[in-house]
């Protein structure tokens, strides 16, 4: 069964995400997000808000100056929409990624999802029962379905 229908039969809302290789593994435990290219987050100063004001509304530090983990990984409510978040801000492209080997895709469930949102609007989601990691044709053809309408 091809990764299309397997993810049809989910029957239920199926994210997407990629993975860098070098990221600690994708699992509900290690599920946190942080910005773009980070790993850690000890003690690394928020430069989402003024460093000598933060907001206690920011939302990668709450106030403190520090940035903190969100629980969920960032990911899209689609493969259209995955694509074009990589394609965006200069970001290498998704195919160049798997390609590459830097980084996997993965289609998923949801154990929860966080009401609040990441640093660029995107779904924070702990992955659920549901986890399929996709090749670069299984990619390919989920972005045809969602073309056709089929996903
Ligand atoms: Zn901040």
């Amino acid at each position: 069964m091809g990764a299309v229908d397997k993810i049809k039969l989910q029957n239920r809302r199926v994210f997407y995400r990629i993975h860098w290789c070098d990221a600690p593994a994708f699992s509900p435990e290690n599920a946190y997000s942080l910005p773009w290219g980070m790993w850690q987050w000890v003690n690394t100063s928020c430069d989402f808000c003024d460093p000598d004001s933060p907001s206690p509304d920011c939302l990668l530090c709450s106030g403190t100056g520090k940035i903190t983990p969100l629980e969920g990984y960032s990911c899209c409510n689609s493969m259209t929409d995955l694509v074009r978040y990589f394609d965006d801000g200069g970001r290498v492209g998704l195919f160049e990624c798997i390609r590459s080997g830097a980084g996997k895709v993965y289609a998923f469930t949801a154990d929860w999802i966080n009401p609040r949102r990441g640093p660029d609007g995107e779904p924070l989601v702990v992955p659920g029962d549901f986890v399929l990691e996709l090749s670069l044709e299984d990619v390919e053809a989920i972005l045809e379905a969602e073309e056709e309408g089929e996903l």
